[in-house]
């Protein structure tokens, strides 16, 4: 996934407990695991064992596969029909099946005895947690005590479903047909199908979807059959996953092919450009393969989604999702695209068993993106991704608390959704970048590609990742990594005190010549800009002191078109800047862009400046919340709120 993500705030409020009868009646006594409070200091034990954003009894009775059959209803804004999930029993003791759900409307839960025969068994919803959702128990004895078993589930989802954004048509590129997508990290799986959602269990998957007719369907899963005419679509995903990469979309696309393995689905008037601005994903893949291993997942799609979608991307195997706002034309934002193809390795292949070890997905992602980055665009353009990263990285670690700031963090957090810091992110690549540096590109290299191959298809922990390196690097190496140092980089707060800044002479070069302007000392006809990308203007914006005169930030709008820039991520931060400054011309363009615009990272740093910046800036943040608030995902929303509306005041 790639947020940036200072702002994730927990604000979740208003969720419906569900409890619910057994139409099968009967008591069930609970084996869910007690969850420990949030905020408790968590053990190792807790840490390697545990995961405890999931109710599931997953070390008891296992989920292997679920095999969905829904309906999508846009007017009502539900998926309505059964998931069928086969469970092995792993504890022939155990008489209860524990599920995640959150806000499901559960209908009936019933056991399969072959061909169309089922049998009622007794279930119920327990306590419902605002952030975990409740717990679904059902009394499975009637399934005998040994081998696999499958059960079916009736359900619908909720409109207000976590996982799933339904946008009207007018929120589309296109503006003709609604459009419906998913994205479940972290732990929102459970709140459109009843699983164990957890990252520790994977399982395979397929699906039946019936959708309005002319749109098409699209999942994290090889497409068996597709009938646009009556939309009704088939899937298969034959290799495990966790529940957090199972994906959904539905609206009006088109279909672009690079090569045998590889294309982009956009809306149609959206696929051109995005063909062209991605058209070497091709040679992403063979650079990573080249690095890592073959690409083990067949097919590699992007989805250009809306431009209400929340995320730079999410990693959803087969198939990235991607947002629009990496058309900048000039292929400098295509990094994005990299780092959820590098996921198809680090997260995918190889995923953290739970969110607690999110640095294992996140950390490895970053820098095997700068990896691939630099293997096609050289090491110039590494650097400057390398630069951005750690400057995020040191603007967050001024503001979290010390508890958050090691890659696996010392305090519980609440709602796994809030660890998407560029902790896990850029904390957790600049570790990597030091393996590499003190045992050598080339051990470190082959290290990484046993990695990927020897823990495929499993989900793992810090510890299991440090056993690894223990055995293959540590133990051959000894002098050159001490377990301390190991410890530092992965439990203590802050930066290790011998780590040295990444550094890249292209975005020294800028900040020295805008220094100069500013002082004077020359004119701006003298700013060479004919070569900058995103990555340049993103570090000009982000470098100018504070105090800078609104007069020369007229200077370089009417020079460079910055209020009317068509370059997402230029926009947004010269919207921060301007609010910053008091630049009033741009305010114009203020709101157009966050109704056009959903993605987390490059909106809410605009809405924070205007809270920060005045009683009427504040209250300007709010009117055009209220406008463009509906077009954001539902996790995009309480970050924002707990901006505008400090100390849970949301009008919403
Ligand atoms: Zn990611």
């Amino acid at each position: 996934m790639k947020v940036s993500s200072l702002f994730q705030v927990f604000l979740l409020t208003g969720l419906v407990a569900c409890g619910s009868g057994s139409p099968a009646g009967g008591e069930i006594q609970s084996t869910a695991k007690p969850l420990p409070p949030a905020g408790e200091p968590v053990s190792n034990d807790a840490r390697a064992t545990r995961d405890p954003y999931s109710y599931a009894n997953s070390e008891q009775m296992r989920v292997r596969h679920a095999e969905l059959n829904l309906t999508v209803d846009f007017a009502t804004q539900t998926l309505t029909g059964q998931v069928t999930l086969v469970v092995e029993r792993l504890n022939d003791q155990a008489g209860e099946l524990v599920l995640d759900t959150r806000g499901l409307d559960i209908r009936r839960v019933a056991l399969n005895q072959g061909g169309a025969k089922l049998l009622d068994l007794p279930w119920r919803l327990g306590e419902a947690d605002p952030v975990l959702g409740a717990p679904l128990l059902v009394d499975v004895s009637a399934a005998g005590r040994r081998g696999r078993f499958s059960i079916t589930v009736d359900y619908t989802t909720r409109p207000g479903a976590e996982a799933l954004q339904w946008l009207d048509k007018g929120m589309t590129s296109d503006g003709r047909s609604p459009f419906l997508y998913s994205v479940a990290a972290s732990i929102h799986a459970r709140s459109w199908i009843p699983l164990q959602d957890t990252a520790a269990t994977r399982m395979t998957f397929g699906a039946r979807l019936r959708v309005p007719p002319g749109l098409t369907a699209l999942m994290s899963a090889r497409t068996l059959s597709a009938d646009i005419q009556t939309g009704e679509y088939t899937f298969s995903m034959s290799q495990e996953i966790p529940a957090y990469l199972i994906a959904i979309a539905v609206g009006e696309l088109k279909y672009h092919a690079f090569d045998q393995r590889s294309g982009v689905w956009a809306e149609p008037s959206v696929i051109e450009a995005a063909a062209e601005e991605f058209e070497d994903t091709p040679a992403m893949i063979a650079g990573a393969e080249a690095l890592y291993g073959p690409y083990r997942w067949e097919q590699y799609d992007l989805l250009v989604l809306p431009p209400a979608f929340s995320l730079g991307g999410m990693e959803h195997p087969r198939l990235s999702f991607i947002t629009p706002t990496l058309i900048a034309g000039d292929k400098s934002l295509v990094g994005t695209v990299v780092h959820e193809l590098a996921h198809s390795w680090s997260g995918n292949l190889v995923t953290n068993a739970s969110w607690q070890h999110m640095w294992l997905n996140e950390g490895f992602t970053s820098y095997v993106e700068m990896r691939v980055v630099e293997t096609l665009y050289g090491k110039a353009e590494r650097k400057m991704e390398e630069v951005l990263g750690y400057q995020d990285l040191m603007f967050e670690l001024a503001e979290l608390a010390p508890e958050n700031q090691s890659l696996v963090p010392a305090v519980l957090l609440k709602n796994p959704d809030d660890g998407f810091t560029a902790v896990p992110y850029q904390k957790g690549a600049q570790f990597l970048v030091y393996l590499e540096q003190a045992y050598g590109r080339e051990a470190f290299d082959a290290f990484l590609k046993q990695y990927f191959d020897h823990f495929a298809f499993q989900s793992v922990t810090t510890e299991d990742f440090l056993d690894y390196l223990q055995q293959h690097l540590a133990s051959v190496y000894p002098d050159r990594v001490s377990a301390s140092q190991l410890e530092r980089w992965i439990y203590a707060p802050g930066m290790p005190a011998d780590f040295v800044p990444p550094v890249s002479p292209e975005l020294e070069e800028i900040r020295v010549v805008i220094l100069d302007w500013l002082d004077g000392e020359i004119e701006l006809v003298d700013i060479p800009r004919s070569n900058w990308g995103s990555q340049q203007w993103r570090y000009l914006l982000g470098h100018l002191p504070v105090g800078t005169d609104p007069g020369q930030l007229a200077v370089l709008d009417d020079r460079f078109k910055l209020t009317d820039s068509g370059n997402a991520i230029v926009t947004s931060k010269w919207l921060e800047l301007a609010v910053r400054m008091g630049y009033q011309p741009a305010y114009r363009r203020l709101e157009p862009f966050l109704i056009q615009v959903g993605r987390s990272s490059l909106i809410n740093n605009v809405y924070r400046a205007l809270a920060e910046s005045s009683p009427q800036g504040l209250e300007l943040a709010r009117n055009i919340y209220r406008k463009a608030g509906p077009g954001y995902h539902p996790t995009a929303r309480p970050s924002i709120q707990a901006l505008l509306y400090p100390g849970d005041r949301a009008e919403d």
